[in-house]
């Protein structure tokens, strides 16, 4: 199997009907941006910089996470690589940062919420990336969004580091692209509203499965019903794809489900531009692409959009597997 995916090294992505969408990379450190490289990424989808906070036993300096981006774009020479913001709390916890323990960590003091109100690490790290964007395409993406405000607040404040660093002569991309996103329940129904101000979006399947569902997928007795499959996650990554189409910005998806070869004829046919797997997903994914001619991905979902149950929409999906 790994041989036959061996011819679709060196090809772009495209659907059997040839439409052209971009395969990217999941990386939570510098090495596994060579993987990507390694396995014929186009772009890194969606860096998680926590590890970089995990990994030590302090804080990571300016210097020491600029070194980390400006590398990850210079492996990606001049390829897309979106950097998502900060992101613990949740199941995430980060002993030196002193978070208090919470009741209902999933729906706490994480991600961007931490951030905003911790405007000290923040602009650390915004000031890191600000500086790697001179040497590459990058660009910086906002995770657990819940409204506009959250989005309005980052702009205004990476303007300000921009401003700060002309004022100084350090190079830095001021237009750099600012994307969000999707996986909260809020955030999809606010869709529209964000893709009006948003370059970007990236829908973090993994989570927005869990908070459409509300359910913790590591508690037992409820993880059955922690599924992409669920019609309701289905239609809602159906309405933000619709949302980020409509107002033009391209529309990734960075969660497990962007991988899921049993899926994917369904991201095909709402207009999906952007998958994001892990590296060693990457040829299977764009061989699963290509497997799929859009009307006949359409023809499928309108089947399985019409399934209200997840078995029901598994069968379907099943059934016409390639
Ligand atoms: C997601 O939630 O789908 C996602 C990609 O982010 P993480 O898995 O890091 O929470
Ligand atoms: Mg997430």
């Amino acid at each position: 199997e790994k041989e036959a995916l061996q011819r679709f090294v060196g090809k772009k992505t495209v659907t059997a009907d040839g439409c052209q969408v971009e395969l990217f990379g999941n990386i939570g450190s510098v090495e596994d941006a060579r993987a990507v490289v390694d396995n014929d990424g186009e772009g890194v989808g969606l860096f998680r910089t926590e590890f970089l906070f995990m990994d030590g036993g302090a804080m990571p300096t300016e210097e020491e996470q600029f070194r980390a981006y400006q590398q990850a774009a210079l492996i990606m020479k001049g390829r897309p690589v979106i950097i998502r913001t900060l992101d613990i709390g949740g199941d995430k916890d980060i002993p030196y940062l002193g978070l208090e323990k919470e009741d209902n960590p999933f729906m706490g003091f994480r991600a961007i919420r931490y951030c905003l109100a911790r405007e000290d690490v923040f602009r650390t790290q915004l000031r890191a990336l600000l500086r790697a964007s001179a040497f590459g395409d990058v660009r910086i993406m906002v995770p657990l969004v819940t409204g506009v405000e959250e989005l309005r607040q980052v702009r205004a404040l990476i303007r300000r580091y921009a401003d700060e660093f002309s004022r100084e002569g350090v190079a830095c991309n001021k237009d750099v692209p600012v994307g969000v996103m999707i996986e909260t329940p809020a955030a999809a129904l606010m869709a529209d509203a964000l893709a009006a101000e948003a370059d970007f979006f990236s829908i973090g399947t993994n989570d927005l499965t869990g908070y459409t569902m509300a359910v913790d997928r590591g508690n037992d007795r409820v993880r059955y019903l922690y599924s992409a499959f669920n019609p309701a996650v289905l239609r809602s990554i159906r309405s933000v794809i619709a949302a980020g189409t409509a107002a033009g910005i391209p529309v990734g998806m960075c969660g497990e489900a962007a991988a899921d070869p049993l899926l994917i004829p369904l991201w095909i046919s709402f207009g999906l531009t952007e998958y994001s797997v892990g590296p060693a997903s990457i040829l299977a994914t764009r061989a699963a692409i290509a497997g799929w001619n859009h009307e006949e991905a359409r023809a499928l979902a309108e089947a399985v959009m019409g399934a209200v149950t997840p078995d029901a929409v598994l069968d379907l999906l099943k059934a016409a597997a390639r």
